[in-house]
């Protein structure tokens, strides 16, 4: 079996979200120069835009109409494809692991709205997908700093999604009976506050039984980035190695989310993918 499994479309650096879009190409340009992807344990796919009658499963008409006039409407799809890609290949058991690359994000996009350079909820959407092929329960964690009420609008009443929301806000909310828990950080968390923080959600969601885990990405929690968090480099290969523990040998779909630094994309991207390979420390 395949390691990881990368989905990338060139158009996310071209087309996607203007402030998201600028680290797409050096980011994959590191990551290919990074010797990581040797086209066997770890490979690239190119990234098919998601068909449009599964998004309009997730989404209302009305919000549809507007995604029809709206630019990053292609990009958009091909964001949500490159998750379903990703998730596909890990849920078929030809990935152990996948990275998805993204050029728009999806964790603002509920069902009949979107904010925050959010157009689809490609998580929300893949898991319509993957239900229709047999499996029934995910783990979502989303350790972007900015909460993430569209994936919270999806499933707020779905028991079989364990929905955990790592933000920069304030208190702790727990739903154990529908399986919503929202860890409030206090602006400016640190490595150390953070990772404490991922390690006892990681162990709330212990005893729930998934078939496949999806991290929300955001790296938008770096200090030199626009989110609320202040972790430095050193931060994200121990988050991922902590979740990768923690799903073991269920399957595990990193989504890129939020983050527009150039120098953040370039490290944390290969470091990341070279936990989910099992090659790290490099
Ligand atoms: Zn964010």
């Amino acid at each position: 079996m395949m390691l990881v499994a990368i989905t990338y479309h060139e158009d996310f650096g071209k087309h996607g979200f203007s402030v998201l879009k600028e680290r797409i190409r050096p980011s994959f340009e590191n990551l290919m120069e990074s010797g990581l992807v040797d086209g066997e344990n770890v490979q690239v796919f190119k990234a098919r835009p998601a068909p449009l009658e599964l998004v309009e499963k997730a989404h209302t008409v009305a919000h549809m109409a507007n995604m029809k006039s709206d630019p990053y409407e292609k990009v958009a799809l091909l964001s949500a494809g490159s998750v379903m890609m990703a998730a596909e290949m890990v849920a078929e058991g030809r990935a152990r692991n996948a990275f998805a690359y993204t050029g728009t994000a999806g964790h603002h996009a509920s069902r009949g709205s979107c904010w925050g350079f959010c157009y689809f909820n490609d998580v929300a959407i893949t898991i319509l997908r993957l239900r229709e092929i047999g499996l029934q329960r995910f783990l979502i964690v989303d350790v972007d700093p900015h909460f993430g009420d569209g994936t919270r609008d999806f499933f707020k009443d779905d028991a079989d999604v364990f929905h955990i929301n790592l933000h920069s806000g304030s208190g702790e909310e727990h739903d154990s009976l529908r399986n919503n828990y929202d860890i409030g950080l206090s602006f400016g968390a640190g490595n150390e506050r953070f990772l404490a923080a991922l390690k006892s959600a990681l162990e709330l969601a212990r005893d729930f039984d998934f078939q496949t885990a999806f991290v929300i990405f955001g790296h938008d929690s770096h200090q030199d980035d626009y989110g609320g968090f202040d972790l430095t480099f050193e931060a994200y290969p121990r988050m991922a190695q902590m979740i990768v523990e923690a799903v073991g040998d269920r399957g595990l779909v990193f989504v890129l989310s939020g983050g527009s630094c150039v120098h953040v994309a370039e490290h944390v991207i290969p470091d990341v993918i070279s936990v989910l390979a099992g090659r790290w420390p490099a």
